[in-house]
């Protein structure tokens, strides 16, 4: 959800950057190797993601059917917060891979979104006026088993520098252009010296005036949130945007709390993108807790998308005339700065598109 766009980046890369995978300098900065060994470290195995929650033999093959379509990929931080033993936790349920994946259904496609023709540069999607996304990085923390990312491989890359030039060029010459978006995949999967330097290339194009970052990551590993991350953030003259992406409010943990605690000393205005889930959060009062606890810990609720119709991910799916009915009775429970925006991506649109 946090991009779509990984499968019209696999033709143009050149620099591999599966940050899980690098080796890990030795540097004085303990908490930066910290946030990068937990990647490394992450579950990849439905064996162990079964044992270490308790999950009855019985998910297994299933487990390892979805798996070998799309791996497993759990952080231990985001582990901690799955209820052992429970095979409807609403946390594992977007990270447990299912026999089901493996089922075809109408409708649910391999690519909902085409999104080539929007791309001017490497590692750059102009669709929408006045903001461009970038691709920072095409590897996330996570893998999430709804995302419209499953079917494509992790040995994707993203731009090197000189490849960002001419992206950078683009930018310079649009001056409708005003916000710069980083995406992925994760961008906050790449290192922070890699992240500045962008920034501050970007700080020096006079027509641009925001800087927007759509991340999982402190949300699945809160550690990201570390010095460099924020330097670089409170640094730019740039504003700064961050859109998180949580789905349940049992994400929302002490460390999750204490990041946004961080990201917000360090200037940076918080908001939340979800994905309706069947199971996970397609009820009223699990949508209502959600906007609650995300403006506890400093958050605004943004978008709530309808999920893409993405093979493997059909039992998530919730019906439109059933999300329009919930959004209509969640905005009966919550300060009218508390609901999210129900929405889909259609493609050739030219925003978002709201259904209720
Ligand atoms: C979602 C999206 C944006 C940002 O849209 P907002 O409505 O401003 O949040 C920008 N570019 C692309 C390609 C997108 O998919
Ligand atoms: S964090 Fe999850 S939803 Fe977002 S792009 Fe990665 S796999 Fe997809």
């Amino acid at each position: 959800m946090i991009t779509r766009t990984s499968a019209a980046l696999q033709s143009d890369s050149t620099s591999p950057d599966d940050p899980a995978s690098e080796a890990v300098p030795l540097t004085p900065r303990q908490h930066r190797q910290d946030w990068q060994a937990q990647l490394r470290d992450a579950v990849r195995d439905p064996h162990e993601l079964c044992r270490r929650l308790d999950l009855d033999t019985a998910w297994l093959g299933g487990a390892e059917t979805g798996h070998a379509l799309f791996p497993v990929r759990v952080p231990h931080a985001y582990l901690a917060r799955i209820r052992p033993g429970d095979p409807d936790d609403p946390l594992l349920r977007q990270v447990l891979p299912l026999d089901r994946e493996s089922e075809p259904v109408a409708g649910f496609v391999g690519d909902p979104l085409e999104e080539a023709e929007h791309r001017p540069r490497p590692g750059l999607i102009h669709k929408y006026r006045n903001r461009v996304l970038l691709i920072a990085s095409p590897a996330c923390a996570i893998n999430c088993r709804y995302c419209f990312r499953r079917h494509f491989p992790y040995a994707e890359n993203s731009p090197s520098r000189g490849q960002w030039e001419t992206t950078l060029d683009y930018l310079r010459q649009d001056t409708s252009i005003n916000e710069a978006i980083f995406s992925g995949g994760d961008p906050l999967a790449s290192p922070d010296r890699r992240l500045a330097w962008l920034a501050e290339r970007l700080a020096d194009i006079p027509h641009l005036k925001r800087l927007r970052l759509h991340t999982r990551l402190p949300v699945v590993i809160p550690d990201r949130v570390d010095s460099p991350l924020l330097d670089w953030l409170a640094a730019t003259r740039l504003q700064t945007v961050m859109v998180v992406h949580i789905n349940h409010p049992n994400e929302i943990d002490a460390g999750v709390a204490d990041a946004m605690q961080r990201l917000r000393g360090a200037g940076v205005t918080l908001l939340n993108q979800s994905v309706l889930l069947r199971g996970v959060n397609d009820d009223v009062e699990t949508l209502a807790r959600l906007s609650e606890r995300l403006f506890e810990v400093g958050i605004l609720p943004y978008y709530l998308h309808v999920l893409d119709p993405v093979e493997g991910a059909a039992h998530f799916d919730v019906p439109d005339a059933e999300a329009v009915s919930l959004v209509e009775t969640l905005r009966t429970q919550l300060a009218g700065f508390l609901m999210p925006r129900l929405v889909r991506e259609v493609p050739g649109e030219a925003s978002k598109t709201p259904l209720a």
